[in-house]
């Protein structure tokens, strides 16, 4: 795998003999560190039989070093004259790319089915595509996903934390996330200004399997859009009335006066249970937001 990174040079030449100019909007930031690849490849976890998905290969730095590590890779990547040159600058059978969109992709478009997220994001749509992915890629056992050091300690943090929040939740929903390092902007072209974190997570069964997701992820939503109030008060639009939202509350054994920030996404599972009975929460669940849709 080591003679076959990108460095400095070759991702300057590659992007010039393309026509590449790097776009914000995109969030391309290219690797051309081959320690950097190194680092993620090994800290992924990933044996041989996986099959890895990689979102946004650009210029393909990280999937040079991820095709000599799992049976198959799957490159999903939204610009089209990135994904048209991507077989000939890593060239390997084990490779399929997909010109896509990674938010609008689902299991159907994979064969073989993908075990593993393996990814240096789009800072933009980090979180959403994620969140995205985890949910309609049950295949997917686990993944490790770099994005901006800010987000990588929301996604890991847990309850309490200062940066807890709609993000560490939903997570928390699919997987248990751990913070697998920090990456310097130097090892990027062009260099962000921001430090980027390594976030490893692997599968985990949610905590209740009879209540719907987006039951769950509309009470996380509720909490969190006033994270400073005590949950009778944030979720009293959920649940029709501050009353109500105490009604569930006790019902779920959760004090009223907490806050959503103390909760665990267990807890978040047992108001959604609680809730169910009387029907409260239908009115936000079925307000067509997304649950995916999280600020970031
Ligand atoms: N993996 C490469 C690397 O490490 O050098 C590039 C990473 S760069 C941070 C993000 C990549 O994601 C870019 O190639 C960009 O074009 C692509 N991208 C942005 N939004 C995307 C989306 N919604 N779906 C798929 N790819 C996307």
């Amino acid at each position: 795998m080591a003679d076959a990174l990108l460095g400095p040079a070759e991702i300057r030449e590659l992007a010039t003999r393309l026509g590449v100019s790097p776009t914000k909007k995109l969030g391309q930031n290219f690797l051309h560190d081959p320690n950097t690849i190194r680092r993620i490849v090994a800290a992924a976890g990933l044996r041989p039989d996986d099959v890895a998905l990689e979102v946004g290969p650009g210029l393909g730095s990280l999937t040079l070093g991820l095709v000599g590590a799992v049976r198959h890779v799957h490159a999903v990547e939204i610009d089209p004259r990135l994904a048209a040159a991507l077989p000939e600058t890593v060239a390997a059978p084990n490779l399929t790319v997909h010109p896509a969109d990674a938010m609008r992709v689902g299991a159907a478009d994979f064969d073989p089915a993908p075990t593993m997220l393996v990814a240096n994001l789009p800072y933009n749509v980090a979180v959403p595509v994620v969140l995205h992915l985890l949910a309609g890629l049950p295949t997917l056992r686990g993944g490790l996903v770099m994005v901006q050091k800010e987000v990588a300690d929301r996604l890991t943090a847990g309850p309490g934390s200062k940066v807890y929040g709609v993000p560490s939740v939903k997570l928390a929903w699919y997987a248990d996330a751990r913070p697998a390092g920090k990456v310097p902007p130097a090892v990027f072209w062009p260099v962000p200004n921001v430090d980027s974190g390594l976030v490893a997570f692997l599968r985990r069964t949610p905590p209740r399997a009879d209540i719907d997701r987006s039951d769950v992820f509309a009470v996380v939503d509720a909490a969190f859009a006033q994270r400073r109030k005590t949950l009778r008060a944030a979720l009293a639009g959920w649940a029709g009335g501050p009353q109500q939202a105490e009604k569930v509350l006790v019902a779920a054994g959760i004090a009223p006066q907490a806050r959503g920030e103390s909760l665990t996404v267990a807890q978040f599972a047992e108001i959604a249970a609680a809730a169910k009975p009387s029907g409260v929460g239908g009115k936000l669940s079925a307000s067509g937001r997304q649950p995916e849709e999280v600020d970031t």
